[in-house]
């Protein structure tokens, strides 16, 4: 493992440069091809995958619900409407792709067709296997992007975003932004760090930042 140690993390979206413009990644884990940081938000952004797509699902079925009623036709949606059925596909897509790898390269019994909670849970069982695999670092681009592309396509008018203070984090050049959901988004509220993902607190650690920034701000 000592050559595997030496090398960096291949996740394209590692820790940034101050000035955004390129990465600057960490030390690959022993044994993987990613930093834990890296494999711990990849297991987070998979956790929160299987609610999204069942936002996808609500909208959707809203939004066709709307269209029935007021037009009596089968015209399809808006743009809108589309990008959500498309970040829906790509969901389970996705998924099953990356779970289908997992099960032949590992000489598993295949899974069938699963939901796209199962395959998450699947792959969930298998989050250091990938983190160590060649493609470690697009398993990590192509889930954060659809995370991504969900959270832009679902409902964006309820995120507020709103400046907190400059990060908190030694040597951390970003800002701290305030997500804020409405109360029926079933999306947590967080306040994370525009440079660097890894700063993000959770609604619970809030008290704890808040007592932190006001000592800062008399220190
Ligand atoms: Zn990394
Ligand atoms: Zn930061």
């Amino acid at each position: 493992m000592k050559t595997l140690a030496a090398t960096l993390c291949t996740s394209p979206r590692c820790r940034r440069t101050p000035d955004k413009s390129d990465v600057d990644p960490r030390p690959a884990a022993d044994g993987l091809r990613t930093c834990w940081v890296c494999r711990d938000r990849t297991a987070e952004l998979l956790a929160a995958v299987p609610s999204l797509y069942a936002e996808c699902e609500t909208m959707l079925a809203r939004t066709t619900g709307t269209f029935e009623k007021v037009g009596g036709s089968t015209t399809p949606g808006l743009p809108l409407d589309l990008g959500v059925a498309d970040v829906r596909a790509d969901i389970l897509g996705v998924l099953a792709a990356w779970a289908s790898l997992v099960v032949d390269e590992r000489g598993l019994v295949p899974l069938g067709l699963g939901t796209v909670a199962s395959l998450a849970q699947f792959l969930d069982g298998h989050l250091d296997w990938l983190a160590a695999h060649p493609a470690a670092g697009d398993w990590c681009d192509e889930l954060a992007d659809l995370v991504r592309r969900a959270d832009r396509v679902l409902d964006p008018d309820t995120t507020r975003r709103s400046l907190v203070s400059t990060c908190v984090m030694d040597d951390c050049p970003g800002q701290l932004w305030a997500l804020l959901r409405d109360v029926d988004d079933t999306r947590p509220s967080a306040i994370t760090c525009d440079a660097e993902q890894s700063h993000t607190w959770q609604p619970d650690r809030w008290l704890d930042l808040g007592t932190y920034l006001k000592f800062r701000a008399v220190a």
